[in-house]
C-alpha cells in the first residue's frame, strides 16, 4: 500500500461553551484536516489545530508545512515502512509539530488498516476503553461551580479546572468547586503557566492546607522555567504535571532527570504525533513516571488517535481527551464512541473514522 497524495481541508465545529484558559479564549474548533490517499481504496485521516500560543502553529503554517515539505518527503512510500516514513516526516522540516502530528496519525491510521486491526491493537494495546476528564474554563466562581455541577451530572468523575489568572483568588475557585461537587470527584488544576514559582508554592500549599485533595497541578510556571517548576515540585506534596514544558522525548528526559515534575502530559500536537509520543512513553516507563494524554482544542479525528494511543500504553494513566465532549456536534462518520466520561474504541480498523466532510 503506497502513499499517492495528501489532501488538505478545514473543519469548523462550534463549541458548547467558549474555552477559556490563562492564555486564550476560543469559541470554535477550526482545524486543518487531511486525508492520505493510497494506491488502494484505503485512506488515512489526520487533524491539526492551529494552537499558535502553545505550539506556534497557525492554519497557514500547517498547510504549508504539509503541502511543501512533509508530503513530498513521503509520497511513494509503502505504509508498512512506518519507521522510515516517520524519520522522513520529522527530518522534512523543523518544529511544525501539529502539521507533523496530522500526517503521523493518518499514516498510523493506514498502518493499522493494512494490518486489519484497530489502531490501539496495532500499537500493542488490549483495553478498548479510556476515561477522560472534562475541562472547566476559567470564569467567575459561580459560573465555574455551575459548569462543574453540570459536568458531574453528565457523568464526568474527573474535572480539569483552568485557573492561573488571579493567584490566591484561584484557591477560592477550587474551594467552591470542591464544596459543590464533594470528595468523590477528582479535581485537576491547570494553571497554564499563569503563576510564578513562589506563587505556585503558596497557592498549592494553601490548597493542601484546606484539604482540597487535588489530583495534580498542571504547568504552574512558564514553559521554559524548568528550575522554577523543579522548585515547585520540591516544595509541595501535590503531584506536578509538566505540559507546555514538554514537547519531545529530549524534554521528557531532561524534566524527569531534573525532578522538575512528577508527571508528564503528552499531546500529539506537541510531539508531532504518535511516533515521538511512543518515545516519551518508553522514557517514562524506564523512570516509572506516569503520563497523562492530553489534547488541544481538537475534534474527533486527532482526539481519537490520542485515545487509541492511551488505550495501548499502560504508562498513560490519565486522559484529558475532552475535545469532542466540548464540541456541539460530531461532523464525522465512524470512530470511537464518546459517551460522557468514557471513550470506547470499536473493532473498525485504524482510527475507525470512515467519512470526513470536505475531504
Ligand atoms: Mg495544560
Amino acid at each position: 500500500m503506497k502513499i499517492t497524495s495528501i489532501q488538505i481541508g478545514e473543519i469548523f465545529v462550534p463549541l458548547v461553551t467558549p474555552f477559556k484558559t490563562a492564555l486564550r479564549t476560543v469559541e470554535n474548533v477550526e482545524d486543518i484536516i487531511i486525508r492520505i490517499n493510497t494506491d488502494t481504496d484505503a485512506v488515512g485521516y489526520g487533524e491539526a489545530p492551529p494552537t499558535a500560543v502553545i505550539t506556534g502553529d497557525t492554519k497557514g503554517s500547517i498547510v504549508t508545512a504539509i503541502r511543501d515539505f512533509i508530503a513530498p518527503a513521503i509520497i511513494g512510500m509503502d505504509v508498512l515502512d512506518i519507521d522510515t516514513i516517520m524519520q522522513r516526516v520529522h527530518r522534512s522540516i523543523l518544529k511544525n509539530t501539529s502539521a507533523k502530528a496530522a500526517v503521523d496519525m493518518a499514516v498510523y491510521d493506514l498502518y493499522a488498516k493494512c494490518l486489519g486491526v484497530p489502531l490501539y491493537k496495532a500499537l500493542g494495546g488490549a483495553s478498548d476503553t479510556v476515561e477522560t476528564d472534562l475541562t472547566i474554563s476559567v470564569d467567575t466562581i459561580d459560573k465555574m461551580v455551575s459548569d462543574s455541577l453540570a459536568a458531574v451530572a453528565q457523568g464526568y468523575k474527573v474535572l480539569k479546572v483552568k485557573v492561573g489568572k488571579e493567584g490566591l483568588a484561584d484557591v477560592e475557585r477550587i474551594r467552591a468547586i470542591r464544596a459543590a461537587v464533594g470528595h468523590d470527584i477528582a479535581i485537576r488544576v491547570d494553571a497554564n503557566q499563569g503563576w510564578t514559582a513562589k506563587d505556585s508554592v503558596r497557592i498549592i500549599s494553601k490548597m493542601e492546607d484546606l484539604n482540597l485533595n487535588i489530583d495534580l497541578v498542571e504547568q504552574p510556571v512558564k514553559a521554559h522555567d524548568l528550575a522554577g517548576m523543579q522548585y515547585v515540585t520540591q516544595h509541595t506534596f501535590t503531584p506536578i504535571l509538566a505540559d507546555e514544558s514538554v514537547f519531545c522525548a529530549e524534554d521528557a528526559i531532561k524534566i524527569i532527570q531534573m525532578g522538575a515534575a512528577d508527571l508528564i502530559n503528552i499531546k500529539l500536537m506537541k510531539t508531532g504525533g504518535i511516533y515521538e509520543a511512543l518515545k516519551i512513553c518508553s522514557i517514562a516507563e524506564i523512570y516509572g513516571v506516569e503520563c497523562m494524554m492530553g489534547c488541544m482544542l481538537e475534534s474527533k479525528i486527532s482526539v481519537s488517535a490520542a485515545a487509541h494511543l492511551t488505550a495501548a500504553k499502560s504508562i498513560i494513566t490519565r486522559a484529558d481527551l475532552d475535545g469532542p465532549g466540548l464540541c456541539k456536534i460530531d461532523p464525522y462518520t465512524g470512530g470511537p464512541i464518546y459517551k460522557e466520561n468514557l471513550i470506547h474504541m470499536t473493532d473498525a480498523p485504524g482510527i475507525g473514522i470512515t467519512e470526513v466532510p470536505g475531504l
